[in-house]
């Protein structure tokens, strides 16, 4: 068993019990006390006697990352005391222990190591020593350099002599804290509800469970993720782990942070796809990788599927892992996403797109991903751009793919939309503005907008941007940014799992997070 560990930073014996007790209606499984700032063995051992949870307790000094100013016998007397009153383990500082000869002072010691600047130098002698002492739980903590430490934080409990706790600490680590269980660690370490944490990257119990699954995880669970930089902002994670739970698929969706650079996205990928035990079978790739998947999977001779080579981008890599070997397959499941959310609100199919007049503003990454797709099928396309140049850039490329394409200043549309009515019959926002923070702005101030009109707001953030609202006042016909969103999850996961996308929970589960 994993155990699910709450942090506790002990203050005072009132706000100890009260986070105590959160930590236990969140289905915390033990707590550790963290008992830095208590200084007399008294007040130790009232905290531990009030624990109604099987405990840690530790009192980490200040030249280990901790709070304690006592010296070595006031400090063991602490621990001492919480071990006389029930405490589970005692964390003793392999530093401490080198100095008894690495004796353990009590029974039940967790010998421990941290590093809060990154990976020890000294990794693999420090687990010899640890394993030399006579502690019960070895514990090696560091701060990852880049999201690659965690996979020796995966050797390290793969190749266990007795129960260990190896974790990465930062945003980089968060994957070591929720893998812990898959690959057996002796514990992971998360805040109780309404606390801090005690470490950098730690999360919260109701994330833990609630978000990342933490009860339905086990040995063979299949881990996907979101390859960005930044990451944790993405909603990702929420939608596809709420899916899995829906399903009863065994999988759990996390956020890999990934630093932009080719070279780091391939170190990456060679680190983690062969990796034995992860079972790494589906990543979403997003902002800055998405030019980088493509990149790599031609250079391994993956099977990319024909659209996402013609928009240039990968936003889904499946990973297959059958009879030892590994296949890598990519695609982009905006495309489909894109042209679905417009053919579901009028009603078409996609051929009865050719010959209907579409205005995309915005010649970025989901601009082309749109003018490929709608060009694709025949429909008559002008893309405006803040920068002419490159909407004249993508109509050089897509003109003629079936459908025509020209470019268009920005400017030109606005001016455009005031004459006897819009001219077309679907406009498609694909830049960010009207993005949070920036809620009151629109790509373009004012238009004639009718009945006749759809209008789609690639951004999600708000739902009803100031774009939508303005269709609306003009009885247009809408399509916010979600539906998008959706609807590119949706053939991810079905691309992932062969299962049916539970449509209506991935759904809400992005409209709650947006309506928070
Ligand atoms: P991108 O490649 O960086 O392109 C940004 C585009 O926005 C460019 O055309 C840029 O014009 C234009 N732009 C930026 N600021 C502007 C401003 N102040 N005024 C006028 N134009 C401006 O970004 P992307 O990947 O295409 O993403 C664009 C948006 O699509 C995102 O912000 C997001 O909201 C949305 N999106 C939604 C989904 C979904 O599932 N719903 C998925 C992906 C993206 P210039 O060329 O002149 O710089």
């Amino acid at each position: 068993m994993t155990y699910l560990c709450a942090a506790i930073f002990v203050h005072d014996v009132a706000q100890a019990k009260r986070e105590i007790a959160a930590a236990a209606e969140s289905g915390a499984d033990m707590v550790e006390l963290r008992m830095d700032e208590i200084t007399d063995p008294a007040t130790a051992r009232i905290i531990a006697a009030e624990c109604i949870l099987p405990f840690i307790a530790t009192c980490r000094p200040t030249w280990e990352g901790g709070r304690s100013q006592l010296d070595e016998e006031g400090r063991l007397g602490i621990l001492e005391a919480a071990i006389a009153t029930n405490a589970r383990c005692v964390d003793v500082e392999l530093e401490t222990m080198r100095r008894s000869n690495r004796a353990a002072p009590f029974e039940h010691v967790i010998a421990s190591v941290h590093d809060y600047q990154g990976r020890p130098a000294r990794l693999h002698n420090l687990i010899l020593e640890l394993n030399n002492t006579d502690a019960e739980v070895n514990k090696i903590v560091w701060t990852a350099r880049s999201i690659r430490d965690n996979a020796e934080v995966f050797d390290i409990l793969k190749s266990r002599r007795r129960p260990t706790i190896a974790l990465c600490m930062g945003e980089a680590g968060l994957i070591s804290r929720v893998l812990a269980k898959k690959f057996g660690g002796f514990l992971t370490f998360a805040a109780p509800d309404g606390a801090g944490g005690t470490a950098p990257g730690q999360i919260g119990i109701a994330e833990m469970k609630r978000l990342y699954r933490w009860d339905a995880i086990g040995e063979r669970t299949k881990v996907y993720g979101v390859v960005a930089s930044p990451v944790m902002h993405s909603m990702s994670p929420a939608i596809h782990n709420a899916a899995f739970d829906a399903t009863g698929f065994d999988g759990v969706y996390l956020p890999l942070l990934v630093e932009a650079g080719y070279e780091s996205f391939k170190a990456f990928m060679e680190t983690f796809v062969p990796y034995e035990g992860l079972d790494l079978s589906g990543l979403s790739v997003t902002i800055p990788h998405k030019e980088n998947a493509l990149r790599y999977l031609k250079e391994k001779g993956a099977d990319i599927g024909q659209l996402a080579q013609t928009i240039g981008s990968v936003n889904t890599v499946i990973i297959d892992r059958r009879n030892g070997q590994t296949g890598l397959r990519g695609m982009n499941t905006d495309y489909a996403a894109i042209l679905d959310s417009i053919t579901a609100r009028l009603g078409i199919v996609r051929e009865q797109l050719a010959g209907k007049r579409v205005a995309v503003i915005g010649a970025g990454g989901t601009g082309r991903t749109a003018v490929a797709a709608l060009a694709h099928y025949g429909a008559d396309v002008t893309v405006y751009n803040r920068t002419k140049e490159r909407a004249e850039e993508l109509a050089r490329e897509f003109d003629g793919h079936v459908g025509r394409v020209r470019a268009a200043s920005l400017s030109e549309l606005a001016s455009e939309g005031t004459g006897e009515g819009p001219p077309y019959e679907v406009l498609l926002n694909a830049t960010s503005v009207g993005m949070y923070p920036k809620v009151d702005e629109s790509p373009v101030p004012a238009m004639r907008m009718g009945p006749q009109v759809v209008v789609f707001d690639s951004v999600y953030n708000p739902m009803r941007t100031k774009l939508l609202q303005m269709a609306e006042a003009a009885g247009a016909r809408t399509i916010g940014g979600v539906e998008m969103f959706v609807r590119q999850a949706m053939a991810q996961f079905e691309a992932w799992t062969g299962l049916r996308a539970p449509a209506a929970v991935m759904r809400r589960v992005i409209e709650q997070r947006l309506r928070r």
